[in-house]
């Protein structure tokens, strides 16, 4: 791709490399084409688009994220089968998109890109093949639980099942009336557990950490409501938009300071938690920290389960794994057909593997050797004409990730505007703004929920909780546009013949 201009228009045409055809990745497609802009092109590593709903194929499979609140503001879906959709709906619904804005002939699947290099004020971007191509613009849309963590137990390649991260399901592997393991009680281990149990043979939920579990009751759609919302479609935005405050009203301010938000919803998951009759299997079930200091973990149907003589709590310590199952640290061998590692992700790699080289050849991995951070969740100092989707501390815990890259993908926009209209040539923030930015939030993080004493993937190496310690509309707020005190900006042909007019 050569650089153009838009003679009609006077504009500009940026080049924009995408990295990643996941949700946030689409979505900023979408944009790019809702603005007339043509240039872009998507790169995605996995075999089809959709990214975090394409990789997870998991039973059980959902979102806890109430679907009117979990899809694109500019593609509102009618058709959503229930308040909490299955994931398979979800990736339909990305698909779908990328159809209605005809973006899979931009997309190169199955390509990874290597380094990214900023040289003579353009991006020359490197995929893992040796294909080259140049850009104005790189968005990394590259998700924040990808990297699959699988712990390195000992013995594990001896085991003589089937065996996989939940991430990384293989679907060949029978499960019925089967002696299924599960390791992990987060989201991922509790939706397994819930659709597994009851198909198994024999099933057993390896715990390390209790987990409190928020019950929320999913419910499906009615054909008359579907109906209606096609057929008034001005009726899904106000919808959208009610969901979205009682999401952001609720969890979203539990977990940032106390008030009766916090203490509704640790009520809730500590009552819900008796659901377990037993009080020595309760008890076992029951967390030391305080609710929402993980990610909180929602649904009902789970508790009950182990009421079933075939489904097991198992909170020994794993020893090692043998040929015929796990061996917990109590002596017992559990024999097993199938272990699932429901075991997380490292959540802080976030643009990496890939490497950045931005001015004076500065690196990501080595700008980011300690923790990853950023400017406002969306931009780096020295990687100009960057922009991040899901980037360090963005406001994830429970909410709305569609919402949250979509704000961070109209900053993008205003930003590449100001490239197209000539204003700009490149633009990174200054490092005394990020800074700033930076000591300010972990100012308040310690007053947060996810401080409070346990042990998350929220978690960085420096201690401190990787997210958004302010309300989500404040993300909104300062990703309003950018403050030209905090950006170093390069002027383009526009300003500068502006400046020579004026004699500066
Ligand atoms: P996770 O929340 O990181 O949970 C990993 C689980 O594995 C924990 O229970 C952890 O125990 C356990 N574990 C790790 N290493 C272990 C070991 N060596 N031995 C025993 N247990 C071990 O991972 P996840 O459940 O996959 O969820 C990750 C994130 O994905 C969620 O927090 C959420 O953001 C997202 N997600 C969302 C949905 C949704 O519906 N929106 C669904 C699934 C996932 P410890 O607690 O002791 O570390």
């Amino acid at each position: 791709m050569t650089q153009t201009t838009n003679g009609g228009a006077g504009l500009r045409t940026p080049r924009v490399a995408i990295i990643g055809a996941g949700m946030s990745g689409i979505g900023m497609a979408c944009k790019l084409r809702m603005a007339g802009i043509e240039t872009f092109h998507i790169y995605e590593k996995w075999d089809d688009l959709g990214g975090t709903w394409h990789a997870n194929t998991y039973p059980g499979l959902s979102c806890d994220v109430p679907s009117r609140n979990y899809q694109y503001t500019f593609a509102p879906n009618p058709d959503w089968s229930q308040i909490f959709s299955p994931g398979p709906e979800i990736w339909a619904y990305l698909n779908r998109v990328a159809d209605d804005f005809d973006l899979k002939g931009r997309v190169s699947l199955r390509t990874e890109v290597a380094e990214a290099r900023w040289e003579d004020g353009e991006w020359k971007l490197r995929t893992k093949a040796g294909d080259e191509a140049v850009y104005d613009f790189v968005i990394t849309a590259a998700g924040g639980l990808v990297q699959t963590k699988t712990p390195d137990l000992a013995g594990l390649a001896d085991f003589e099942g089937a065996r996989f991260h939940s991430a990384e399901w293989d679907h060949s592997v029978p499960l019925e009336g089967r002696r299924i393991a599960v390791v992990g009680t987060g989201s991922t281990g509790m939706q397994i557990t819930r659709a597994l149990a009851p198909v198994a043979s024999k099933f057993e939920l390896f715990q390390r950490t209790p987990q409190w579990i928020m019950p929320l009751a999913n419910r499906r759609y009615t054909v008359v409501g579907k109906t209606l919302l096609r057929r008034f479609p001005a009726l899904n935005r106000p919808l959208a938009r009610a969901w979205q405050i009682v999401t952001e009203g609720t969890f979203g301010i539990a977990v940032i300071r106390p008030g009766w938000q916090r203490t509704l919803l640790s009520a809730m998951c500590r009552l819900h938690v008796h659901r377990v009759r037993d009080p020595e299997l309760r008890k076992r079930f029951t967390p030391t920290d305080k609710p929402m200091c993980k990610r909180l973990v929602m649904g009902t149907g789970f508790y009950g389960l182990f009421s079933r003589p075939h489904v097991h709590l198992v909170d020994s310590p794993i020893e090692r794994v043998e040929a015929k199952g796990i061996r917990t640290t109590d002596g017992v061998l559990h024999e097993l057909d199938v272990i699932v590692m429901a075991t997380g992700f490292d959540a802080h790699l976030f643009v990496r593997p890939m490497e950045l080289v931005g001015t004076d050849g500065v690196k990501l991995s080595q700008t980011w050797e300690l923790e990853p951070y950023g400017y406002r969740s969306v931009a780096l100092p020295g990687f100009p004409n960057v922009f991040m989707l899901i980037g360090p501390h963005s406001p994830f815990g429970n909410q709305s990730l569609f919402l949250i890259s979509e704000t961070q993908a109209d900053f993008a926009m205003r930003c590449i505007e100001l490239w197209r209209t000539g204003e700009v040539d490149a633009m990174s923030p200054t490092r005394e703004a990020t800074d700033r930015f930076n000591a300010e939030m972990k100012e308040v993080l310690p007053d947060t929920i996810w401080a409070s004493g346990c042990k998350s993937w929220y978690i960085g190496a420096d201690g401190t909780p990787s997210v958004w310690p302010y309300e989500a509309s404040h993300h909104r707020e300062i990703l309003q546009a950018p403050e030209p005190a905090d950006w170093d900006m390069k002027p383009g042909p526009t300003r500068s013949a502006a400046r020579e007019t004026a004699g500066v």
